[in-house]
């Protein structure tokens, strides 16, 4: 006999295809149990989500059921609101919940045996919960006495313990965020002796930064193990002691990438979407999960108060916080200052207007000369190209010939520090031809140009340059000006971007090249000058996002330069344009994220873009491009036709626009030819509706011939880019 119960595993058995698998137990379990199920062949860890029906309708063969094989119970059942968050997070992502339940839990839970998992268990109160790999750079400057609140701060921090939010605190790049998330969880954490927070950054490359300040606060407070990380950087076995550490409640403070918003946390009464603009935040794979927006749905479940900050919101978070009698939900908390010992204005901004300087010159003659000026002053400057490798194409001036990827509907980029040609969508990689593959030609040029190439010419630019005091004998007269580069090619190895960051902070790097790796949160006192040498594509980009971005992106350069009390009245950020008039560089030039705001904003509403309308994507995959299309014009068809005898559905059609299916941007990658289509709604709540209904639809779809060699389709919940 024993009882039933349903049991979630890692399938991707989505709730419109059938029910979640039912197992069967001598005694009843807690709902949230984990425990260890066979599944086909192997053995599985599975959830157990509910007690299941006995067999009343006789729909299960009760031959068939299974016996669960063990039970892990040196871990606490997962409580109720983790389920529901786990619950709502498959619904509207429209995944299966066994799914996103089972990623949301440590890899190594996985494989580990009841037993396995008890000496385990024994162990983790005295396990090291020091997780940080190499010292973050810049630490000796973390404080380790809480300054005093300016006024500005003292206000928003009044604000958070009166209101119920969410917040969204707009504040300048150094106005003192993070000392308002300290104070915040600091108050919360001495009041209530078991609460927990959880702060979120975007990056696994800002969580050290962020670790060692909440450590040197906290740690003396609630003791070594109370700060645990959450990253998909760390090991299996760090991720599953900081793992069960916060769901057992020892861990009080919780620092992590967007994975860490589903760690389980009884007692979570705080949360922190630091930078929540970050297009990190969402997820790319599996449930395509906005780990900011589940923060906010998280923050209401658990009566936790959830706090966004940013220099430059999203659009979403900015219309969200407008004021509540105009419908906003979230309080928009404002702190314009920088402050601290040295807080500096931000620095000038400055436009060079490329129409007037020589063409094909990378570098701009005034741009040219501030650095020069700066290596001379011992002053550091910041060179940004979103782009890496040397050039993206290379080209036969004769056939025509250009270096595509075989595999892909991309071009290979040149690298010149390895002479080969990159595919950066599938990793193609071949040596440079001596000559060209078309003609035999000997002389194929790159076209456009990346991060080597801006580093190679600067170190040619700047090779008379001295910087002023010469440390070392073999340079009497000053060494000459060093250039350095950081991108995902020169930071591949583990450690070595912390390494190279290491070195722009001691001073052994004059001019810093790098892509906007570079620009993100990296807080650099000797650098007084960022440039931007080539960003007008994102004003004529496709994406309606990426003027958002840009801006977002500049005004991070911006934080990053003058933030040294002796050197910052020199500060300025230099915009290479060849749309000097353009809007979006005027608004930068004031500083004025909200009018640029409120101008895309008035766009997006007349085009009826998000936030004013809510998106899906389907994306298909198959071998030729007209299958994927194919499905998903049936699918559409499909969906009109079904639905349209469904009771009560047309109600729904009605508000939901099905677009074409279209190949994507980049159609084929790795000999994948890839579709995809739009669907809008006005409605959140219509748009939800309609695919849960077609999630099934979808599903049959697949099986029509039309979609033979169809190989995989997925739904986007608000895409970040279409
Ligand atoms: P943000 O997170 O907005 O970039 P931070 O909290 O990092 O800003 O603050 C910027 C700098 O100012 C940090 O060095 C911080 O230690 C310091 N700081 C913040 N608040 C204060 C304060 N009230 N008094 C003195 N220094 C402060
Ligand atoms: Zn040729
Ligand atoms: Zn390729």
């Amino acid at each position: 006999m024993g009882v039933w119960l349903s049991v979630l595993v890692h399938t991707p058995a989505h709730a419109a295809l059938g029910p979640v698998l039912t197992y069967r137990y001598a005694t009843t379990l807690p709902v949230g149990t984990l425990v260890r199920v066979p599944l086909g062949k192997r053995e599985t860890l599975g959830l157990v989500w509910e007690e299941a029906e006995q067999d009343a309708t006789g729909e299960i063969d009760s031959d068939k059921v299974r016996d669960i094989a063990g039970v892990l119970d040196t871990v606490a059942p997962l409580g109720s609101a983790w389920r529901q968050l786990v619950r709502f997070a498959a619904q509207y992502y429209q995944r299966s919940p066994g799914e996103v339940a089972l990623a949301a839990l440590p890899p190594q839970l996985r494989d580990l045996s009841p037993q396995q998992m008890q000496r385990k268990s024994l162990r983790t109160p005295r396990l090291p919960l020091q997780i940080a790999a190499a010292k973050p750079a810049g630490e000796e400057l973390v404080r380790h006495d809480p300054p005093v609140l300016t006024p500005e701060q003292s206000a928003v921090v009044g604000q958070i313990a009166e209101a119920r939010g969410p917040f969204l605190l707009f504040g300048a790049t150094g106005s003192g965020k993070t000392e308002v998330y300290l104070h915040c969880v600091q108050t919360l954490l001495v009041r209530d002796p078991q609460a927990q927070a959880l702060i979120m950054v975007p990056e696994i490359n800002l969580t050290p930064q962020l670790e060692a300040r909440f450590r040197a606060r906290f740690a003396p407070l609630l003791g070594a193990h109370a700060v645990v990380s959450l990253h998909s950087g760390m090991t299996n076995p760090q991720r599953l002691s900081a793992w069960l550490a916060a769901h057992q409640g020892s861990a009080r403070i919780v620092l992590g990438t967007r994975l860490a918003v589903f760690a389980s946390m009884p007692h979570l009464k705080f949360i922190v979407v630091d930078e929540e603009h970050d297009p990190s935040y969402k997820s790319s794979e599996g449930a395509r999960y906005s780990a900011r927006d589940l923060a906010v749905y998280r923050g209401q479940l658990q009566d936790a108060k959830v706090v966004l900050g940013s220099a430059t919101p999203s659009l979403e978070s900015w219309h969200h916080s407008r004021p509540a009698q105009e419908g906003g939900r979230y309080l928009r908390l404002h702190m314009p200052a920088r402050v601290g010992a040295d807080a500096q204005p931000l620095p000038k901004v400055r436009l060079v207007d490329m129409n007037h300087q020589p063409r094909k010159a990378v570098f701009s003659l005034p741009l040219l000369q501030a650095i020069k000026d700066r290596v001379e002053r011992g002053e550091q400057s910041m060179v940004f190209l979103n782009r890496r490798g040397y050039a993206p194409v290379l080209h036969c001036a004769d056939c025509g010939w250009k270096s595509e990827c075989a595999h892909c509907s991309a071009f290979r980029v040149f690298h010149k520090a390895d002479r080969t040609l990159r595919c950066h969508h599938c990793g193609f990689t071949e040596r440079v031809p001596r000559a060209c593959p078309g003609c035999g030609n000997m002389d194929i040029a790159p076209l456009g140009r990346g991060t080597e190439q801006i580093e190679e010419q600067l170190d040619s630019l700047l090779a008379d340059i001295r910087r002023p005091h010469s440390t070392s004998e073999a340079f009497p007269d000053g060494e000459p000006a060093r250039v350095a580069r950081i991108d995902a090619d020169t930071t591949r190895l583990k450690g070595s971007l912390q390494a190279q960051l290491a070195a722009v902070h001691a001073g052994d790097v004059d001019v810093l090249v790098g892509t906007q790796m570079i620009a993100k949160g990296h807080d650099f006192r000797r650098i007084t000058l960022a440039a931007a040498v080539n960003p007008d594509g994102a004003l004529f980009s496709g994406d309606f996002r990426a003027p958002e971005r840009l801006f977002s992106l500049l005004m991070q350069a911006a934080g990053r330069a003058g933030r040294d009390a002796a050197l910052g009245g020199n500060s300025e950020v230099w915009i290479q344009t060849f749309q000097p008039a353009h809007p979006l560089y005027a608004a930068l030039k004031q500083y004025d994220y909200p009018s640029f705001a409120s101008s895309q904003l008035l766009e997006r509403e007349q085009a009826g873009m998000p936030p004013f309308s809510f998106q899906a994507l389907v994306r298909a995959e198959a071998r030729k491009q007209e299958t994927a299309q194919a499905f998903l014009a049936a699918a559409s068809a499909n969906a009109r036709s079904d639905m349209a005898a469904w009771e009560g559905w047309q109600e729904v059609l009605a508000q939901v626009t099905l677009y074409s299916a279209v190949p994507m941007a980049i159609a084929r990658v790795a000999n994948v030819e890839r579709a995809q289509m739009l669907v809008e709604s006005s409605s959140r709540g219509a748009l939800q509706r309609f695919l849960s209904g077609w999630y099934s639809i979808l599903h049959a779809t697949r099986s029509q011939p039309e979609c033979k060699g169809l190989l995989r389709w997925a739904i986007d919940v608000d895409p970040l880019a279409i």
